[in-house]
């Protein structure tokens, strides 16, 4: 897609105008041709909710103004997340998962690499090859935007290389830490704090937490299998739903890359998909 025509999202409801406005200009086009292929969310928000999607009513629970709440721009990354779930979940019976049980199969392919993984992780240690791709030039500048340090950021990239992601991820989140407040919403550290945990929990979900972080596996145990108790269709919607917030939150030239090199199978698939999404292919009404 040229410049020229790059896709905006469809601002139909003060609701979402309010959120859209604080995530990317870089949004990946096709998140946003997904998002604007998705019927308006509702919103509800109960004193002290946490943020959900309820496919029922097709409604997330959020705040109409993130600015009053305590948490404040964090709320930007779980509108997106929970918009994650609505693209993937809307209209369909919940407890028979989203579009995204088709990643299954992707996600199988992941958790079969990652022994292989960690053979190539320690061969790069000793100079026998490298797993990991290089960061390209976009995601390398946000790394130096976000890690102030050179050296510390130089740490960072040759950690994740070597397959050691969640230390990288821990020492970005270590970074951002009490840093000052950025410019806007969509710079606020708690927010990119809250993304490099999006990243975290979206390897959680594919590797069923053997990586990576997230909800525990007796909360994925509870939900309806993908022929293995390992594989629930929770897992699935929620790296959808993180590989989501990845393409559309600020830093997602880098919140993208850590996504697809971590799980590049699932990935892949969760893209094909969206594609399918943005085109109304999905079998969606
Ligand atoms: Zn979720």
């Amino acid at each position: 897609m040229s410049r020229g025509q790059a896709a905006r999202f469809a601002e139909r409801t003060a609701f979402e105008r309010h959120y859209v406005k604080h995530l990317s200009e870089n949004a990946n086009p096709v998140a946003i041709l997904a998002f604007n292929a998705t019927p308006p969310v509702k919103r509800k928000f109960p004193a002290g909710a946490r943020g959900a999607y309820r496919a029922d009513g097709h409604y997330i629970v959020a705040p109409a103004r993130f600015e009053a709440m305590p948490d404040g721009a964090i709320w930007v990354g779980v509108f997106a997340h929970e918009m994650g779930h609505a693209i993937d979940l809307h209209g369909r019976p919940a407890d028979q998962g989203g579009r995204s049980i088709w990643l299954a199969p992707a996600i199988r392919r992941d958790r079969d690499r990652i022994g292989e993984r960690w053979v190539a992780a320690r061969s790069r240690v000793a100079g026998e090859g490298r797993e990991m791709p290089e960061f390209p030039p976009a995601a390398h500048a946000c790394l130096l935007a976000l890690i102030a340090d050179r050296r510390e950021a130089r740490r960072v990239a040759r950690q994740w290389r070597a397959g050691r992601m969640e230390e990288a991820l821990a020492a970005l989140i270590r970074a951002r830490r009490g840093a000052p407040a950025g410019r806007s919403p969509a710079c606020d550290p708690r927010l990119q704090i809250y993304g490099f945990a999006v990243v975290g929990a979206f390897i959680g979900a594919v590797y069923d937490l053997a990586r990576g972080s997230g909800p525990p596996r007796a909360y994925y145990r509870r939900f309806r299998h993908l022929g293995t108790p390992t594989l629930t269709i929770a897992h699935a919607a929620e790296a959808f739903a993180n590989a989501y917030v990845a393409d559309v939150l600020e830093g997602t030239e880098l919140l993208s890359f850590l996504v697809r090199t971590a799980a590049p199978h699932t990935h892949a698939a969760y893209r094909v998909l969206l594609a399918r999404i943005a085109a109304r292919h999905d079998g969606a009404t």
